[in-house]
């Protein structure tokens, strides 16, 4: 037995229950096996069991009244996994499913994927098992001002720095930082995704989805293909959806089904900007978004939330974990889909990885593709440092250059003998390699 193989079993029986967890490790392990096992250096420190390990799991109580004067309990969590690299970074997540095992997995991705970066950045993850959802502005604010209540003591710009993710955009992000300023009577670049006035970054919102397209341009010209005209379907219509939907519009893809919380809307002819703007304003009302689109614009509309068996060109999820399964996979490659670049984190099912990679199919593992995120961040944490803000052009340019990079790297660590790059295997071993040699040289 190999010893990936080893330490899995080893993980599998101490966190059975955590079956999100357990996937994104095995996930990894399958990709860096083979190369792991002819490390020395990385078995003789046990690196893989070390680095699958969160150094730190914080979980509190987040107790708040709702407007009726009843008290409310939801859990809140910070997942500090992994800081060799630079300070735990990674964003919270509120929602009614999160639990231990989601940011476990969650906070495993982020290592990787914020050494793909070229930042400074260790990885974590957090939030609270909390519906923002159907709740008043003032309910919000008070479960934010309880979360961060809990949480304070244990980040700092040095330490740990969150951001937003699912059910955490600006809104959330300003009632935590509100909080987080008055407890410590301190303006620093503890948590990213802050207003531009209030030293956010410019870019940021549009950052992840900005980047995947990046992304997937580089992934194209490496085929000598372009995003004209592309067939493309996005799903999740959030912060990165929307971004990606922007991105693609502007360079002449075309967007043929976009999904969102209540359904999925078809348009062959493309969803343009009009159309985008209007499922923002949709959106900022936190109704439904889809149906209402559809019925404006006369355009084909099914309430299921999975648009995977249209015939596109390429499919980029957003929404959230394993919404790509088996079956959505084998549509895809039936329907002759060519690329599948991931905008959310971990949305193809393990088993619909397993069919993409014996496809025809280019994939971008979320760990590269929607690496733009939290590389702006990064950028946000350097211009509070500074006490400067950068150009949104500045900022877009560096995104670009990071992106290109990242898929480099990828390219690099991930070429095959037969000339094709497998960008999973190439993402898992470079930002391992990073991270592990860093691990080695800091001692245990
Ligand atoms: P948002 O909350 O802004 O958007 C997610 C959207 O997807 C919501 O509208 C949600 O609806 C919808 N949705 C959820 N499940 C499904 C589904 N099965 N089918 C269709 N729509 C669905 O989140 P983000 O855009 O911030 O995050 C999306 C994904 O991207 C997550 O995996 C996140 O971890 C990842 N990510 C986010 C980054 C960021 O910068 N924000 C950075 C890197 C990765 P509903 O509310 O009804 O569930």
């Amino acid at each position: 037995m190999s010893q990936a193989q080893i330490i899995l079993e080893k993980l599998e029986q101490k966190f059975s229950h955590e079956p999100e967890y357990i996937q994104a490790v095995s996930d990894f392990f399958s990709s860096i096996g083979d190369f792991y096992e002819s490390q020395e250096k990385y078995q003789k420190a046990n690196i893989l069991e070390r680095i699958a390990i969160p150094d730190r799991i914080i979980s509190f109580q987040v107790p708040w009244l709702d407007d009726n004067g009843n008290i409310q309990v939801n859990m809140g969590y910070r997942v500090q996994f992994n800081n060799v690299l630079g300070p735990y970074k990674g964003g919270l997540r509120f929602h009614p499913s999160v639990n231990v095992s989601i940011l476990k997995f969650l906070g495993f991705e982020q290592v990787f994927k914020n050494s793909l970066t070229t930042l400074p950045l260790g990885g974590g993850k957090g939030g609270a098992d909390f519906d923002p959802k159907g709740k008043s502005e003032s309910e919000i604010m008070r479960f934010c001002q309880s979360f961060m209540l809990r949480l304070w003591s244990d980040i700092g710009h040095n330490m740990d720095v969150p951001a937003g993710d699912i059910g955490v955009g600006r809104r959330e992000i300003g009632y935590l930082y509100g909080m987080y300023k008055r407890l410590t009577r301190q303006h620093v670049g503890v948590i990213t995704g802050k207003g531009l006035d209030w030293g956010g970054s410019r870019i940021r919102p549009e950052a992840t989805g900005y980047g995947v397209v990046y992304f997937l341009e580089n992934m194209l010209a490496a085929n000598n293909d372009s995003i004209a005209g592309k067939r493309i379907i996005i799903s999740g219509f959030g912060n990165v959806a929307w971004g990606a939907v922007k991105k693609a519009d502007e360079l002449g893809a075309k967007i043929i089904a976009i999904s969102g919380p209540d359904g999925f809307v078809h348009d062959p002819h493309g969803i343009h900007a009009e159309k985008i703007e209007y499922l923002l304003e949709l959106r900022a009302t936190n109704n439904d978004i889809i149906r209402p689109l559809a019925q404006k614009y006369n355009l084909l509309y099914d309430p299921d939330r999975k648009p995977w068996n249209i015939p596109c060109d390429i499919a980029i999820p957003c929404a959230t974990q394993n919404e790509i399964t088996e079956e959505d996979a084998r549509h895809l490659i039936k329907n002759g889909c060519q690329y599948i670049v991931e905008g959310a984190n971990m949305p193809c099912s393990h088993k619909a990885v397993e069919l993409i990679k014996n496809s025809d199919i280019r994939y971008a593992p979320g760990k590269a593709s929607n690496a733009g995120g939290v590389a702006v961040s990064g950028l946000e944490m350097t211009q509070n440092s500074e006490r400067y803000t950068w150009s949104t052009e500045g900022v877009d340019d560096k995104l670009r250059r990071i992106m290109n990079e990242i898929h480099d790297t990828c390219s690099h660590y991930g070429i095959q003998p037969n000339g094709s790059i497998d960008y999973a295997d190439g993402a898992n071993i470079a930002s391992f390699i990073k991270v592990a040699d860093v691990m080695c040289e800091l001692g245990i």
